[in-house]
């Protein structure tokens, strides 16, 4: 296994202070792995604005991991951008994920002056030049609101010529559709590392109700099987950690740069896996 591959751990930012003592907590835990970096949640339209900013700096100073912020357009000014484009880079932040973002139900239509993601990613290198490395979003079963499968490779590929270093993809539960879009996106030349985005099982209600929302479909003979254990949660989790770490054992043999494990703020469910695929740490 390539020593050169990267891994990675998301967070969430918390509303509370038990949260995000909680958060700290699992940082740390986490920290004893090494991973290249964390990154954090933005919600979109600024409602985690401090809330970001403040755990990013935290989990550089007091955890000592480089941490990334997340960080979208769609309900930001461009005055707003460039001022925490600043902060991250006065604070030595030096990777970002940059997002178009989802404003939640209720906020209105999009204020921001950017409409994409690539819009964001041109707009923060001409803010701050080669400063950051820039990570984008990738959606090998396709982003919900494409209008098909060929444009949103084209708007991909765009995002990527606008100046992005990688990219980290939405969650999915089956290896096929991650190999089949890397396929057709090097056919377009490029050649980014695109690292998948891996979702622990844990609890399959609100599994579901989250990829219902952000389009990562939950394959018929896993559903199947989580609906069949009903509330038996220490099989759901079984069956959860054997299947994402068989996917992903599958991803990296053939030849995935890396794993981003969206940790929902918990360590056991991530390190599982990581211990399963016995990654070189
Ligand atoms: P874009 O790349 O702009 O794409 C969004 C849609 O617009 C696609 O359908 C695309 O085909 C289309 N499109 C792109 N460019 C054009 C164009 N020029 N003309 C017409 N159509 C176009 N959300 C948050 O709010 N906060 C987060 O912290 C967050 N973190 C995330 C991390 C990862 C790794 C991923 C995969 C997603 C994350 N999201 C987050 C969710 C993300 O914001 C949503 O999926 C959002 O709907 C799209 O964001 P994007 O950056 O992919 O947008």
């Amino acid at each position: 296994m390539s020593q050169e591959r990267r891994y990675s751990f998301e967070f969430f930012p918390t509303k509370t202070e038990a949260g995000h003592e909680k958060l700290l907590n699992v940082a740390h835990q986490l920290a004893a792995f090494k991973p290249d970096f964390f990154s954090c949640t933005y919600g979109a339209g600024g409602s985690t604005r401090d809330r970001t900013l403040n755990t990013v700096l935290q989990l550089e100073r007091e955890v000592n991991i480089p941490a990334a912020p997340h960080l979208s357009c769609v309900g930001d000014t461009k005055a707003e951008l460039r001022e925490l484009l600043a902060q991250y880079k006065d604070a030595g932040v030096k990777r970002i994920v940059a997002l178009r973002g989802d404003l939640p139900s209720g906020m209105g239509m999009a204020s921001g002056e950017l409409r994409h993601a690539s819009d964001l990613v041109s707009f923060i290198r001409e803010e701050t030049g080669a400063h950051f490395h820039i990570e984008v979003a990738a959606y090998p079963e396709m982003h919900p609101q494409a209008r098909n499968f060929e444009d949103d490779i084209k708007h991909f590929v765009h995002k990527v010529k606008a100046g992005a270093d990688s990219a980290i993809t939405q969650y999915f539960f089956s290896a096929d559709c991650y190999f089949y879009f890397l396929e057709r996106v090097q056919k377009q030349g490029v050649d980014i590392p695109i690292v998948p985005g891996i979702m622990p099982i844990t609890n399959y209600s609100k599994l579901a109700r989250f990829s219902d929302a952000c389009g990562a479909e939950i394959p018929r003979w896993i559903r199947k099987q989580l609906e069949a254990y009903s509330d038996d949660t220490a099989s759901i989790q079984a069956f959860g950690e054997q299947v994402v770490t068989e996917m992903s054992e599958r991803l990296l043999q053939g030849g995935a740069p890396g794993l981003h494990f969206y940790t929902l703020n918990q360590a056991e469910p991530s390190l599982a896996i990581w211990n399963n695929l016995k990654l070189p740490r």
